[in-house]
């Protein structure tokens, strides 16, 4: 307990209260001082000496200013106000909280309570005041507070993940929320490619287009956002623009100082990066880094959730027209067969009937003919479900012999020719023969298919050239046409079961699906390129060893 001069020349009720309460004061952990009414120390305990390392002389007989705050003033201002002048003017309790500075410069937090000690008229004499440093509290608060807007953001981002939206839509959604939490100006995410190592700029926000397109310019071992989305690489910079990494001009003239880059991560999966960077001098604190971390292992797990959601989403929608397809299909073959079944009955009663009549027998043959062009409808009606059956469960068996598939080509052309004179077959083959070990029938099947597709859909006549062109380990036979053409659209579905594009022109929707089959269980390629209205050409490989 320090006493000082000034107690002697203090109001009797002061000292009077100042030797009743010292002994009691020197028993307590919080700091006690106590001020006449000019701001005087007249009295402060051992607590308050040791917390402040003051030593007994430096307090007594000064200002409570010039002690807590070194200012020769009261300190009182609209943010800092005085709970002494608080009580002297009030003549009732005030409590607030100072920012001090300890004999070291640091920053403390100090909780006030001051109480006004009057005489027996109420005029007040001089002021207790009860101090404790609650810096611990005050920067625990604060870490909790941080840690509580951390979650929120983390929380966000989870609820905006479940809302559906898209990949973009969500990762700008988390950028936004991501530079809020963290207090950064400028902010942008990496993708990988599917498949690839290369990286693609999905959202930036705060840098400029040239800045984004600078990173991705250079080998992503030589970025830190392409280490951290290729590698798994955390970074945590003080000042961008003078890291010893960075070289490229135009990355450096961006001007950003603290910096920070996660990598964008699902489970064990590298998905892109994170990065958010600051253009003031302040630096990028670890715990910062630590939740910036935790929000990338939750992203990616998101993203990776959204990109589930996508495909099932696309599953879902092909499995329904693949249903809607096979409903379709089931009606266009039963109609196909009815109609055979009908000509063939028609045609065998009319047989009957004129065998059984005794009418001349000369036009028999007629009939016959369509009997038996109908009964080969139904074979092939029946080859082409069996086909489909078998491409469907992989049963598809292949007898494989040495073929030519220009010989091929040129068979079909010939067949075909013969059927059609609006049409012009032609073959383009710089070689005599490519041959390879396949099915035989088979190919010449892929190949009258595709020829007759080529003449059926185009109504107007026009050439088709086969063509064949030997590569390295392969053939590719193309057959191109002036026809119809496909919207861009039918493509993707086109070598699907029962996929038919020009419904008013008779066709069941399988040749392509059985075409696909056969070259893929050789192990070969098939695709198309058109353009509606100009025509098409479907192509296809054979492995030539
Ligand atoms: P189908 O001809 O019996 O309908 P395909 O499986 O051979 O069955 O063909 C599927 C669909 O692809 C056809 O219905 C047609 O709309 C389209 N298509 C096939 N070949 C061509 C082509 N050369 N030009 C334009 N459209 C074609």
């Amino acid at each position: 307990m320090t006493v000082s001069r000034q107690f002697k020349g203090s109001h009797p009720i002061l000292q009077e209260f100042v030797l009743r309460c010292k002994n009691f004061a020197d028993l307590l952990y919080d700091e006690v001082l106590i001020l006449d009414r000019d701001y005087n120390v007249i009295m402060a305990n051992q607590a308050l000496l040791h917390n402040k390392g003051w030593a007994a002389d430096e307090v007594a007989g000064r200002r409570c200013h010039e002690v807590s705050h070194g200012s020769s003033e009261p300190c009182q201002s609209p943010n800092t106000p005085c709970p002494l002048v608080e009580a002297l003017a009030s003549g009732s309790r005030s409590r607030v909280t100072h920012i001090h500075r300890d004999k070291q410069g640091k920053e403390c937090f100090e909780d006030i309570a001051a109480s006004p000690i009057s005489d027996e008229n109420g005029n007040v004499v001089g002021i207790i005041e009860l101090m404790r440093d609650i810096t611990e509290e005050v920067e625990l608060r604060k870490a909790l507070e941080q840690r509580n807007a951390d979650l929120a953001t983390l929380n966000s981002i989870i609820v905006a993940g479940g809302k559906g939206l898209t990949e973009e839509k969500l990762l700008t959604y988390a950028l936004d929320q991501i530079l809020e939490n963290t207090g950064m100006d400028a902010g942008w995410i990496l993708l990988r490619e599917e498949n690839s190592r290369s990286l693609r700029c999905i959202k930036r926000l705060g840098v400029s287009e040239e800045f984004i397109k600078a990173i991705l310019s250079l080998p992503t071992d030589k970025t830190l956002c392409g280490l951290a989305a290729t590698k798994g690489q955390v970074a945590m910079v003080d000042n961008l623009s003078q890291d010893p990494r960075v070289t490229h001009p135009t990355i450096t003239h961006e001007g950003l100082r603290a910096f920070m880059c996660v990598p964008l991560r699902a489970d064990s999966k590298l998905l892109g990066s994170i990065s958010v960077a600051g253009r003031d001098p302040a630096s990028p604190q670890a715990s910062r880094l630590q939740q910036l971390v935790a929000i990338g292992d939750q992203l990616g797990i998101i993203v990776a959730n959204v990109r589930l959601n996508s495909s099932l989403r696309q599953y879902a929608h092909e499995l329904e027209e693949a249903r809607r397809r096979r409903e379709q299909s089931a009606s266009v073959v039963s109609h196909e067969l009815k109609g055979v079944l009908a000509v063939l009955s028609g045609y065998t009663q009319l047989l009957r009937k004129r065998l059984e009549s005794q009418l001349p027998q000369a036009d028999l043959g007629k009939g016959l003919e369509i009997i038996n062009a109908q009964t080969n409808r139904l074979n092939r009606l029946v080859d082409d479900m069996r086909d489909v059956s078998a491409i469907e469960s992989g049963r598809l068996t292949l007898v494989k012999a040495r073929c030519d598939a220009v010989g091929l080509s040129r068979d079909v052309i010939q067949g075909q020719q013969a059927l059609t004179q609006k049409h012009i077959l032609l073959l383009d083959s710089s070689e005599e023969h490519v041959e390879g070990e396949w099915d035989c029938d088979r190919i010449r099947q892929v190949i009258d298919n595709l020829v007759n597709n080529a003449i059926k859909y185009s109504p107007n006549g026009g050439e088709v050239k086969v063509s064949i062109e030997r590569r390295k380990d392969e053939v590719l036979v193309s057959v191109k046409d002036q026809g119809l053409g496909i919207a861009q659209k039918e493509l993707r579905h086109l070598f699907h079961p029962y996929a038919r594009v020009h419904k008013e022109i008779k066709g069941l929707g399988l040749g392509l699906f059985i075409c696909s089959g056969i070259i893929k269980s050789h192990g070969g390629r098939v695709w198309v390129e058109s353009q509606e209205g100009k025509g098409s050409t479907f192509y296809f490989t054979l492995p030539l060893r």
